[in-house]
């Protein structure tokens, strides 16, 4: 019965904003386990060489340009996935970003583009995936969430609004979605060592040392520590998880 738990051989994988971080990190993860990747990125020179080398490593993956924002480059990214693969088992909505400044000092502009970068992205990516999902009988939807989905931020108001919706999201595609076969979880990545934090430190004086002092982990986290995660949420291993919202943050989130 637990045999081939986490084998992902034959399954088909989106990954947003795949190209670097995080998204990479889940992506090398799956594509151990024996998924085909496609990387969903802005950048396509970044995505080409993260697929060059998830090839290296033995596994099927195509680069495929995506702006999360643009409906219709959505549709076409799902039309290009199915046309190469086939089928869409698993979607990883991971690509986002942050406009660090207090709720006084923040644009509408602003605000607008982290919220839609951040969350209604998912529900347009999402909802694009789910008829190929259902026709291959269930699916796998990871949202990438943070640790501000569940804490407060004076400097991150967009994107703690955007990442505590993230979290709401997939809990009403968890349950509209069960009959479907569809497990919808969100992960909430702590404090990790990639392009969207180097900038963070880089404007926030003495962040990293702060992080450090208050993790019990006593680091960082790393794009790799994201890998096991996405694996666990995408296979057979979590059938019977839906709707669940799991820090990975080397416990952070538990300090008190
Ligand atoms: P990175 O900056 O390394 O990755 C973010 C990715 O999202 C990049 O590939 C970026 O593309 C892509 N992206 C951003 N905006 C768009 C867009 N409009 N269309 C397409 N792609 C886009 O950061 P992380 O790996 O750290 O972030 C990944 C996820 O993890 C994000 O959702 C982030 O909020 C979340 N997270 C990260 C934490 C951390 O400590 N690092 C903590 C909590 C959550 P491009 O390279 O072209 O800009």
């Amino acid at each position: 019965m637990t045999k081939g738990l986490f084998d992902l051989t034959g399954r088909v994988a989106i990954v947003t904003g795949g190209n670097g971080g995080i998204g990479l990190g889940m992506a090398h993860g799956l594509a151990a386990a024996g998924a085909s990747i496609v990387v969903a990125g802005r950048n396509q020179a970044k995505s080409e060489a993260a697929v060059a080398e998830l090839v290296a490593g033995g596994s099927k993956a195509i680069a495929l340009t995506l702006e999360v924002n643009d409906t219709a480059a959505v549709k076409a990214m799902v039309a290009d996935t199915l046309k190469a693969f086939g089928r869409i088992d698993i979607l990883i909505n991971n690509a986002g970003m942050n406009v660090r400044k207090s709720p006084d000092k923040l644009a509408l502009e602003e605000w607008e583009s982290v919220i839609k970068t951040n969350l209604t992205s998912a529900f347009v990516i999402s909802q694009a995936v789910h008829p190929a999902m259902k026709e291959a009988g269930g699916g796998k939807i990871i949202n990438i969430g943070s640790m501000m989905s569940i804490f407060g931020a004076s400097f991150s108001p967009a994107y703690g609004a955007s990442k505590g919706g993230i979290v709401q999201f997939t809990r009403s595609c968890a349950i509209a979605w069960a009959p479907d076969n569809i497990q919808c979880n969100a992960v909430l990545p702590g404090w990790i060592d990639t392009e969207l934090t180097q900038n963070a430190r880089r404007e926030v004086d003495g962040l990293h040392d702060r992080v450090l002092a208050r993790s019990p982990s006593g680091r960082w986290g790393l794009a790799g520590d994201f890998a096991g995660i996405a694996v666990f949420l995408a296979s057979r291993a979590s059938d019977f998880v839906t709707g669940a919202a799991i820090p990975v943050d080397g416990g952070y989130s538990v300090q008190g």
